[in-house]
């Protein structure tokens, strides 16, 4: 398998220099970009597999980078960022970025967002993602017959429960935030309803949960939204 290339974007030369040994060390390939110009330059022309985007650069803003890079490409993009204020998160999530991790990070936890990120990657590319079944662990999904089963069981959901389900499912392994999910089962507009998300969100994860040691399919992201993990 060829090595993956992570895009590091980071003006922080110690901070930096901490990212890209670890990536050596661990296999990976890198590319390393210490402003946003040469981040979106560097991503547009050595086509990473992955991005590791900080928020705060000299030049124009991480978010921007994210923009940037999300007009043509969907690469994987996580955000490592000092600012621990949920906005800016929200904000970068809202651009296209995939996931987040909050300085100061230990290298181990950067080391299994990335292998998190290619497992998603990965799946991604086989039929269970593309096709119109989804399976995730004991969770399966048939979009076309607008169906749901867990461990075999067909789960009964209300309509707006069966939308986030499958959106998340759609976007498994990303963080989606409390207005991308609410746009997208209510419509625009309705962008104040985390109340309402809240509740279906709790019984939508009552049903999926099997009981003690079963897989925990959503993630709970205080402040910020709700995540689908791609389960072993
Ligand atoms: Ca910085």
């Amino acid at each position: 398998m060829p090595k993956a290339v992570i895009l590091v974007v980071e003006d922080d030369a110690p901070v930096r220099n901490l990212i890209t040994t670890a990536l050596k060390t661990n296999d990976y390939k890198y590319i390393a970009a210490p402003t946003g110009e040469s981040a979106v330059m560097a991503a547009a022309t050595h086509n990473p597999d992955i991005a590791l985007v900080d928020l705060g650069l000299p030049d124009i803003d991480g978010v921007e980078v994210i923009r940037r890079i999300r007009s043509w490409s969907g690469m994987p993009i996580i955000v490592i960022s000092a600012r621990s204020e949920a906005d800016d998160k929200v904000e970068a999530l809202d651009a296209g970025a995939d996931d987040y991790l909050t300085k100061p990070f230990l290298v181990e936890e950067l080391l299994a967002r990335l292998r998190a990120t290619q497992r998603r990657l990965a799946y991604l590319q086989t039929d269970s993602a593309a096709g119109a079944m989804f399976q995730n662990g004991a969770l399966k999904i048939d979009f076309a017959a607008g169906c749901a089963w867990l461990g075999g069981e067909e789960l009964h959901l209300t309509p707006i429960e069966y939308k986030l389900l499958c959106l998340l499912a759609r976007n498994v392994g990303r963080v989606l935030t409390h207005t991308y999910l609410t746009q997208n089962v209510w419509g625009a507009g309705w962008e104040s309803n985390v109340q309402s998300l809240r509740v279906f969100m709790a019984t939508l994860r009552k049903k999926l949960d099997a009981g003690p040691g079963a897989p925990q399919y959503i993630q709970t992201h205080v402040g910020i939204g709700y995540r689908m993990v791609k389960v072993e």
